[in-house]
């Protein structure tokens, strides 16, 4: 994280002010908190005033009144410009992002291999059952105005049982704890927001963090 900056004319400033009156690098900054910056006077020709006195090197906050030379800068302004770059420096968290995504993937292979797993024994009663009335019924009963309703039936009734048995329990605990276990690692890597309410892809369209505006996708 990059806390210290430079003010001055020149464009190589971090913060420029483009004014006659103030020097090509005329002030270090650096950040302390969002209520306080230190400023240090680099030698400039017109000097540095903190509330009409000359400084070389003082902590400000953010209702001070502070003059290069006699041009008096929004103090306001320089912290807010100064918090962002601060934030901007520490907000890439894009490999952070990158394993949160392997993290995701693996929930959802995860959930889809359980979901097929649990239909393939539904799947399979549904067919014996079919296969095994509609054979019966076509060996055993001769009269087709009886055979031909029961085999139909035996289709319906396997639809039946395989959907009663896909409402399968041990599926739905599976998954709650495939859920609950990615829930504690998928959040937002800085500010530690719960990304749970949606899939991957919707963050990384998103490119940052809405609470806390930590970037993960450059
Ligand atoms: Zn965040």
């Amino acid at each position: 994280m990059k806390t210290q900056y430079t003010l001055g004319r020149s464009p190589e400033n971090d913060i420029v002010v483009d004014e006659p009156v103030v020097g090509r690098k005329h002030l270090s900054v650096i950040f302390k908190s969002e209520s306080e910056l230190i400023i240090e006077d680099l030698d400039s020709n017109n000097y540095t005033y903190v509330n009409d006195l000359r400084i070389r090197k003082k902590s400000i906050a953010p209702d001070d009144k502070i003059s290069l030379g006699p041009y008096v800068i929004d103090t306001r302004y320089l912290f807010s410009e100064i918090g962002k770059k601060v934030k901007e420096s520490r907000t890439d968290f894009n490999d952070e992002f990158k394993q949160l995504k392997k993290v995701y993937e693996d929930y959802e292979k995860k959930v889809n291999d359980s979901r097929s797993r649990s239909q393939i024994l539904p799947m399979t009663i549904r067919t014996l059952i079919t296969l095994f009335v509609m054979g019966a019924a076509f060996f055993i009963i001769s009269d087709p105005q009886i055979r031909y309703p029961v085999m139909t039936a035996a289709g319906l009734l396997g639809g039946i049982i395989s959907i009663v048995l896909q409402r399968d329990s041990k599926l739905k605990d599976r998954i709650d704890i495939l859920t609950a276990e990615l829930e504690m690692v998928y959040k937002c890597p800085k500010c530690g927001k719960s990304l749970i309410s949606r899939r991957w892809q919707h963050w990384a369209a998103k490119k940052e963090c809405e609470n806390c505006g930590a970037r993960w996708v450059n």
